[in-house]
């Protein structure tokens, strides 16, 4: 089964042909960036719109980064979530990496927590993708929302609560599997509003399963007979 994190993922959004191992982590660490309240074909979209960045469409590096206007990566970035502010943050960490990271990412949680969009998640995410560093479970949405559904975490609305429930019984090497595996499971079968319980190999062993209500359309509310009046009036005023 192909998921939209194995077709756009974090992990395929570097160029083909990538320069150097640099630019290849600075790639995935913009991704990962990107990917925040994003799903994940805007993502790789706006992925390939910088990938044409540098003189003569050099590539996404941390040079074309610092050589772009802040107001032209917002353009490259629309409709990501919360553009305007990652543009932002994109120049920041650009600008911080060169500083004091030698061009490039940092191998450290602390490090990367400490640049500018980065939090818990999208920190480990790059951990995970740019040195192959397993340090927690990366618990997005998916990971999460899975996580309560089949009783592995208690009940909690704070992700990072999950992940250590999670660390404290599933196996250190699985950490990192985990991860990618939850997230394509959660896109492809246990969705948010429509779980398809008839065809999921879990069903047997999950507390939820058959229990969620599908996701019906939101019905419109009957005006109140004061208003219904007030809108015929208006209409048969126009006709
Ligand atoms: S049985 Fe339903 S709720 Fe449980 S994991 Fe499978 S799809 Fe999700």
């Amino acid at each position: 089964m192909v998921t939209p994190i194995d077709e756009f993922g974090t992990q395929v959004c570097v160029a083909s042909g990538v320069a150097t191992a640099k630019a290849e982590r600075f790639q995935l660490l913009v991704a990962a960036l990107l990917s925040s309240q994003t799903q994940d074909p805007i993502t790789y979209a706006a992925m390939q719109r910088l990938h044409q960045l540098g003189e003569g469409g050099g590539g996404l590096t941390i040079e074309a980064v610092l050589a772009t206007k802040e107001e032209r990566l917002d353009e490259l970035l629309q409709p990501v979530g919360f553009h305007r502010r990652k543009a932002q943050q994109l120049k920041r960490v650009a600008s911080i990496l060169r500083s004091r990271h030698h061009d490039d990412v940092p191998t450290g949680l602390d490090e990367l927590l400490a640049l500018p969009g980065i939090g818990p998640k999208i920190a480990r995410v790059i951990l995970l993708l740019a040195w192959g560093k397993v340090d927690g479970i990366v618990v997005d949405t998916h990971v999460h929302r899975l996580a309560q559904r089949l009783g592995w975490a208690g009940a909690t609305m704070d992700p990072e609560s999950t992940r250590r429930e999670l660390e404290d019984w599933i196996p250190r090497e699985l950490w990192g599997k985990l991860s990618l595996a939850v997230v394509g499971f959660g896109q492809a079968v246990c969705t948010a509003r429509n779980p398809s319980c008839t065809s999921c190999p879990l069903a047997a062993e999950c507390p939820s399963a058959f229990k969620i209500q599908p996701a019906t359309r939101m019905k419109m509310k009957k005006p109140p007979a004061r208003l219904e009046k007030e809108q015929q009036r208006g209409k048969s005023n126009s006709e």
